[in-house]
Order: structure tokens, then C-alpha cells, then sequence
């Protein structure tokens, strides 16, 4: 029986790497997967999966939070899916969730998806994480080390001009950064650090 998977983890914990992996995996052995990302991340080449950790990358569909992911999978369904791999998940809606649950119930098709699990805003999950964790069948934790010590990195800090951000200040969960230090950027901590980055 297929099922739905979460595995998250903090920014740079490989997550997309481990995406390329398994896909790599699956083609190694002659199946077929489709790889499929959010439209909202702008940080990588559209139409493609990309590592920082690795130099093979690999061909996707991108869907925004208008896209019907059950119809969209059911009208490829004339060939054969093995598994149906989501990098960025955590900008699924929670429709689109319940859609994964229904390829996965009713195509028995496995779906994989990788996420962050906490926004930088505190106490706040993104939604597509949120549903996730509600609805998957299975959920495993990609683990990263935080910035400032050798502990489990489990947040997602935001640091826009030197200052730790915990609110949102576009009114939403979603804001496109990446973890290389500039005006606006992400880092994994551990808890400690997130609520005190500079101590
Ligand atoms: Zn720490």
C-alpha cells in the first residue's frame, strides 16, 4: 500500500539532496517518478531541483496554490508512477495535502515530501507542514546542526539587518530568503539560539 510521506528539516539540512537521491534511486532501476516543486520559490532555476550539496539536479513541474495536484497526476496516469517526489512542501495548501492523500489512496501512488517544518515567525507552522504533519503516514526529521553550537538545529531564524525577525512583516508565513549572510537571510538553530542568536 502506498503512503504519504513528510520528511523535514531546517534550511541547508540537504533536504533537496536527499530529494535527488532517492529520485536518483528510482531511475537507477528503470521506474518512473515525477519530481514536482512550489512555484513560490524563486531562489533555484525554474523547472529544476537543485542542491547546493550536489551537482545533479533534476527536471520538475512546478505548481502554484491554484494547482489541482490530483488532476494534475491522475492525467499523467497513463504511463506507469512509481513515486511522486515534492521539494519546497511546506508551500502546499491544505487542500493540496488532501490531494497528495488521495493519489496516494485512491492512484496507490507514493508521494515523498520535503519541507520545513517551522516558519521564522514563533510558534508558527507553514501550512502545507502543518497539514502534512496531520495527514502523513509516515514523518521523519532530516537533522541539521545549528549555526552557533553543536546542538540539533530545529529552527528556521530570520536575521534582517543584523536583528533577529520572530513576526511577520508581510502579513504571511511565506518569504523567499537564502541562508548565504545578506541583508535579509535564514539560519538553522537550535532552540537557545533562535530566541537568543547573539548571546
Ligand atoms: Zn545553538
Amino acid at each position: 500500500m502506498a503512503k504519504l510521506y513528510f520528511k523535514y528539516g531546517t534550511m541547508d539540512a540537504s533536504k533537496s539532496a536527499d530529494l535527488l537521491m532517492t529520485a536518483h534511486k528510482y531511475e537507477n532501476q528503470g521506474k518512473n517518478i515525477i519530481c514536482l516543486r512550489s512555484s513560490l520559490d524563486t531562489r533555484t532555476k525554474k523547472d529544476f531541483i537543485e542542491s547546493r550539496a550536489l551537482t545533479y539536479k533534476h527536471s520538475c513541474f512546478c505548481f502554484d496554490k491554484d494547482t489541482n495536484l490530483f488532476d494534475f497526476i491522475n492525467n499523467k496516469n497513463n504511463k506507469k508512477i512509481n513515486c511522486i517526489l515534492i521539494d519546497e512542501a511546506q508551500f502546499l495548501t491544505k487542500e493540496q495535502v488532501i490531494q497528495l492523500t488521495e493519489i496516494v489512496d485512491f492512484l496507490n501512488i507514493p508521494v515523498i515530501c520535503y519541507g520545513l517544518k517551522n516558519s521564522y515567525i514563533k510558534g508558527q507552522l507553514f501550512e502545507g507542514s502543518n497539514a502534512l504533519l496531520y495527514f502523513a503516514d509516515s514523518i521523519q526529521e532530516i537533522k541539521s546542526v545549528c549555526h552557533f553550537c553543536d546542538n540539533k538545529a530545529t529552527m528556521n531564524l530570520r536575521i534582517k539587518n543584523g536583528s533577529p525577525i520572530f513576526d511577520s512583516d508581510t502579513g504571511g508565513t511565506v518569504v523567499i530568503g537564502d541562508t548565504n549572510e545578506s541583508e535579509d537571510y535564514f539560519i538553522s538553530t537550535c532552540r537557545k539560539h533562535y530566541f537568543k542568536p547573539f548571546d
